[in-house]
Parts: structure tokens; sequence; C-alpha cells
């Protein structure tokens, strides 16, 4: 029997919580300037009105006096919804030592390390990210983090790990000594063969993956001789595909080189990532398939400037970083200029995490208008992800993810390097000086 004291504590308990929940604030956010997303165009001064997680009103105007809701001023600002980057590694950041840390890092100094660059990412404006792959699923575990409140960081749709055939760009043995190298499987994200990728793609699937990352062709900062050439056969990427499909999830691959590019548009995948010797052909297939171009611009220039310092890079990388990192802005202008369709992404990881907004800057100096590329950075990345119901524009019943920059970035790219107000599904993370709510 219950004791009548213990009783009453079971039936006050849930009441007391929903009290804690109840009434959510209004917050009401006073914009001098807003981004139309979709259009990618001007809006002008606009009254956005924010209850719990939601957006519930987008008013044209200034908002309506002493209300008594909770005002913020951005009067001086361009509000914009929440931008997203189609392509990081949260997990880990690039530099001399990330060679020897292969071996010295477990992945709970990784899972330490990501929650620094959570916080960066978000307060640098990106409010949803893309992580495209890292070691023993710790981006798996960032995610329900920072869903279940307990890490801040970006709202993440992750792979898990990479996939890679033997010797390929995400085997995590490249370069590794005969003994230690084994031979890692598809659990380890290794696969040769139709068979083997299925079974790497339902493995993602238990290790609760988002979606499927390969890596179509050699890359630039994997230990191996070639930083371009296919490493997929057309049977082992329609597997990968098609059983990606039967769980909903669409496949990013990363791709260098003119062929494999074009293999893995044919097998359908949803993004090709960084397209650096993409030809003319290639463009016209993903017009045709309707995949998404993610540059990473940024990771471009990064490795291109560290290749020109002696010693930086291992010398197998040095020469690839040197070759590839200066073509991508050049794939990307002609990309967009042949109406390929551009989501965006920085592979910030190899750079520093927080210095997303730079890509911006990159994307206009490459011919795309500032618009367009805040365009890419929204409502195009959710398209990429199937989540445009929810986020990528500012709409009565969206998530309220709205981020701000002092000023007018079509007059000054680098402002969207200077992120000064962050609110995601509700919550503000930033606040320029002088506009606190009141
Ligand atoms: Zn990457």
């Amino acid at each position: 029997m219950i004791p009548a004291l213990l009783l009453a504590l079971l039936v006050a308990a849930p009441a007391a919580a929903e009290v804690e929940t109840a009434e959510p604030t209004r917050t009401v956010l006073h914009c001098g300037e807003l981004v139309d997303a979709e259009r990618a165009s001007l809006a002008g001064e606009t009254t956005l009105v924010i209850e719990g997680k939601n957006l519930v009103q987008v008013a044209p105007g200034a908002p309506a006096p002493g209300s008594g809701d909770r005002l913020v001023d951005l009067r001086s600002h361009t509000c914009m919804p929440g931008l997203m980057d189609m392509h990081v590694h949260l997990t880990g950041e690039y530099s001399q030592r990330s060679d020897i840390e292969r071996f010295r890092l477990d992945p709970v100094d990784r899972a330490y390390r990501s929650v620094a660059y959570a916080r960066r990412t978000l307060m640098a404006g990106f409010t949803t990210v893309r992580d495209l792959g890292a070691g023993a699923n710790v981006n798996v575990a960032l995610r329900d983090a920072i869903l279940q409140g307990r890490v801040v960081g970006p709202r993440i749709f992750t792979s898990g790990g990479s996939i890679a055939t033997t010797g390929g760009h995400a085997d995590p043995t490249n370069g590794w000594r005969a003994d230690l190298m084994g031979d890692p499987g598809p659990k380890r994200g290794v696969i040769n063969g139709p068979m083997e990728a299925r079974k790497a793609v339902r493995q993602r699937y238990k290790d609760g993956a988002d979606l499927i990352k390969i890596t179509a062709t050699g890359g630039v900062l994997s230990t191996a001789a070639s930083g371009q050439n296919a490493q997929f056969q057309d049977d082992e990427l329609v597997a990968l595909v098609e059983t990606a499909r039967d769980y909903d999830f669409h496949v990013a691959a990363h791709a260098h080189g003119a062929e494999g590019i074009k293999r893995a548009v044919r097998a359908g995948v949803a993004s090709i990532e960084h397209g650096t010797l993409m030809d003319d052909e290639g463009m016209r297939l993903m017009k045709k398939h309707g995949t998404w171009y993610v540059p990473t611009i940024l990771a471009g220039e990064w490795v291109a400037e560290k290749a020109r310092e002696p010693g930086f890079f291992p010398p197998l990388v040095r020469p690839k970083a040197a070759a590839i990192g200066p073509q991508i802005q050049k794939t990307f202008g002609r990309a967009y200029a042949a109406g390929v369709p551009i989501a965006f992404g920085t592979d910030s990881g190899v750079s520093a995490h927080g210095d997303n907004g730079r890509e911006f800057a990159l994307m206009v100096e490459a011919g795309m208008p500032m618009l367009e590329a805040i365009r890419s950075a929204t409502w195009s990345s959710a398209l990429l992800l199937g989540q445009e119901d929810r986020i990528g524009s500012l709409a009565p019943g969206k998530r309220a993810d709205v981020v701000a920059v002092p000023g007018d970035p079509r007059e000054d790219a680098s402002l969207m390097e200077r992120v000064s107000f962050v609110m995601q599904a509700g919550v503000i993370h930033r606040v320029p000086d002088g506009a606190a709510p009141r």
C-alpha cells in the first residue's frame, strides 16, 4: 500500500512540472531590415513575434507600443533566418597535430572539444548544421546532447561516420603502420562491393545517423596519393543510394574529380561536396538530377594558404592542398553561372569553427549576389535537408531561428562574420550591445 503522503507527492509532481513550462514568453524583434530568404530579396522594416519555440507573427513595420512583450531593438540590423552550414565536422579542427592525434585522442577527448566548437558555431549565427563525418559517432551523441539542452550548439543533422572504399579518402587507417592498419570493414565505414555498401548504410541507421556521407573520390587531407581519383564503382554507388532511401536518408558525396562527381550524380546522391574539378557535363548532370552543390570555398582557401607554409602538411598532403585548394572558388563561379543548385557549406573543422561566415564573402567574390548567398545558407539548405516546413525561412508556425547583422551585408560582406544577434528555437543566445530585451 502507498502511504498517503507519498501518494500526495506522486499526484503533485506532474502539476509542478506543468507550471514551469506554462505561459511561454512573447518576444518581439524589431528588425530595421529583413531578408526574405525564399525570394532572395529584402522585405523592409519588419516585426517578428515569437512565442515559445515558434514564430507566431511576421508583420511589416514597427511593433505596436506598450504591448508588455519582451522587445529587442534591431532597428539598425538586417534580420534573416538562422544560418545553415551543410558541411561541418564539429568533432575536430585541423592542426599540425592532427596526424598524431589520430593515435592519441580517445572519442571522449573529441567529445569535450566538440562542445566548444558547437557553441562557437551557434554564436556565429549558424543555428543548423549538417555534420559530415566523425569517428565513434561522437557527432550523433553531440546532436542528442544539444537536442536535450545539455550542450549549447546548432541543430545537427549528421551522417555518423563516413563511408569509403579500401584506401579511400575516409578509410580511417590510411597511412598507418601495417600491423595497426588491419582490414576495416563496413562497420567502420570501409566497403567493397554492394553487399558491404548495404551493410554500412544499415549500420549507420543503427548508429542513429540522419543521412549518409560517402567519399566518392580521393581527398586533400587523407594520407593517400590522389586527391581526385574515383573511388567507388557504379554498383557500389547504386547500392549505397538505394539502401539509404529505405531509411529516408539522403546521400552526401565528397568529390573532387570529374569522373567521381558524375558517377555519384548518376547514382542519385543528393549533394556533391567540394566538386572541385567538375566539368561542364557534370554541371549539366547536376541540373538534370537536381543535385545540390555544396562548394566549401573556405576549406579550399584555407588548405591553399597552409600549403604555402613549409612543413605544415605531411609531404603527401601538401601538393594536393596546393593543387585542389585554389580551384574551388573558380568552380563555384562557373557552377553558379551555369545554374547548378547551390547550398551553403564550409567544411569547418578544416578551418576553425566559428569562421563559417567568411564563406559569404568568397561566394560574393565569385559572382553570387549576397542575398542569393544568404538564400543558399537558409532556404536552399532547408530544401536539401527536407526541413523547409520547419526552418530556412521566417513565417508563422516555423521555428524561431533568427539572426541579425549590424548593417547591410550587400554593402559589406564581412558583416556575415559579425552576426550580433542569435535566436534559436525562441531562445536568445546573443544580443548586440544596447539591444538587450526589455
Ligand atoms: Zn568535410
